[in-house]
């Protein structure tokens, strides 16, 4: 009887593959935990192949909808169920459908396969928090028959991505608990230690064994973070000198969509504009799910940018252009930095408007290996017209005391393996007794 855990890819940031197989009473349970891309500028570009055929797998279990998490999951056998959230799927069923309607077929066409993937019920397991799934092998065991299980139960984290989790993946003898991407200091990052000491170890009765936890931030140490709180307040003091402002974020971040459409509504009355009707889908969806539970995440008005589309109104005498609108009361507009959303900027310029950069900072880095020329000279080139643009941004990591946090609550009684992380050494160094200091093993790159 044993338990084995493999960590594919997992000294690098993005396309980190977990996989967790017990073998014992005559049979083996095989669970891989997100099956995702390598970000572009990782040292290994190219994804490893797994062995779908000799070492089949029952369940894939992704923690989140970020491209480097789930980003290969069209390339997974068809007889292998995937487990994701509800609000997640929904997410991605949006991204999969705009795609599926581009022109260019090497786009359209994968993005139809995937829907059909993502719309298939038998073959998408919805992960609901808190709900233990169970996965059964039975076999034959000194001619006697046997059976025996693993249970994962997931759990809600923060994160950039909405509706993550991590998992606790128990099997006859060992608990592990996978912590996939998460942070402290979004708006429901309060939770965490709560969640870990009330759920997970259930106030001390239950004991973790292994410990796998992202390290993303080890090596970005001059990044300093803000809560998301901070981030929308400092955006309401922005806002209170600029009404015209065109906002770059993820379409799927929904704290910080969330942190910039309250501080532009309320109370300077701005509306918010996407650029694309697929953003407003987002948004509906977040308004729909996460909406639900709390009024933050809701999204009344929300519109695609059409600048000249004639707005009628039974209080106006005539119908009004999206565009005057816009310059009568203020607006944030979502955009991206990219040649098409240029026209928007250039329709604004008399009125001084500003870009506010609510992404990481090293894309914009020349010397950092993701470098994204051409957002860098798309936004250089805005400020050589005269528009200011402010970095505004949180990460959607956990930072070093938050990850000290987690560890010491976890308080693993046999092992850390750090993961998602290009300086798993820095692990040695965080806030955390000797004792769990000296579980901390660093994870080889398994192919
Ligand atoms: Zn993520």
């Amino acid at each position: 009887m044993a338990t084995n855990i493999r960590i594919c890819q997992g000294n690098q940031i993005g396309g980190c593959v977990t996989i967790i197989t017990y073998t014992g009473n005559g049979g083996t349970i095989r669970l891989m935990v997100d099956y995702g891309r390598s970000l572009p500028g990782s040292e290994v570009t190219e994804d490893f192949k797994y062995d779908w055929k000799n070492e089949p797998v029952d369940g894939v279990l992704f923690t989140h909808y970020h491209g480097d998490h789930i980003g290969r999951f069209t390339e997974i056998p068809a007889e292998t169920k995937l487990y994701m959230g509800t609000a997640a799927r929904k997410v991605m069923i949006n991204i999969q459908t705009a795609l599926s309607r581009s022109e260019n077929p090497d786009v359209s066409k994968p993005a139809a396969k995937a829907l059909s993937i993502l719309n298939d019920d038998l073959r998408i397991v919805e992960v609901i928090e808190n709900e233990p799934i169970i996965f059964h092998v039975s076999g034959i065991n000194g001619g006697k028959a046997t059976c025996s299980s693993v249970t994962v139960t997931g759990y809600s984290v923060d994160h950039s991505a909405y509706d993550a989790y991590m998992y606790l993946i128990e099997t006859p003898d060992k608990r592990i608990l996978h912590t996939g991407d998460f942070r402290g200091h979004g708006y429901r990052g309060k939770a965490f230690i709560p969640t870990i000491e009330t759920h997970v170890r259930q106030f001390g009765k239950r004991e973790i064994d292994v410990l796998i936890t992202e390290g993303t931030m080890m090596n970005r140490n001059t990044e300093k973070v803000i809560t998301e709180y901070d981030l929308r307040m400092k955006a309401t003091e922005y806002f209170k000198e600029h009404r015209y402002v065109f906002l770059i974020c993820s379409s799927t971040n929904l704290d910080s969509l969330a942190s910039f459409y309250h501080a532009a509504a309320s109370p300077y009355g701005m509306r918010m504009y996407t650029y694309s009707e697929y953003v407003c889908q987002q948004l509906k969806t977040f308004t729909e799910t996460a909406g639900k539970r709390a009024n933050l995440y809701q999204f009344e008005h929300v519109y695609p940018l059409n600048l000249e589309k004639e707005l009628p109104h039974r209080t106006w005498n005539r119908p009004v252009k999206q565009k005057e609108l816009m310059r009568e009361h203020g607006f944030l507009a979502v955009i991206k930095p990219e040649d098409f959303c240029e026209k928007y900027i250039d329709e604004f310029l008399d009125l001084k408007p500003v870009i506010i950069y609510s992404m990481w900072d090293g894309y914009l880095d020349s010397s950092h290996k993701a470098y994204k020329a051409h957002w860098d000279s798309f936004l250089k080139r805005q400020e050589a017209k005269g528009v200011a643009v402010k970095h505004l941004h949180t990460s959607g990591h956990a930072d070093k005391g938050m990850l000290a946090r987690i560890i010491e609550a976890v308080n693993p009684k046999e092992a850390i393996y750090p993961m998602h992380t290009e300086h798993a050494a820095g692990f040695y160094e965080l806030d955390i007794r000797d004792t769990l200091k000296n579980k901390i093993q660093i994870s080889v790159d398994h192919r």
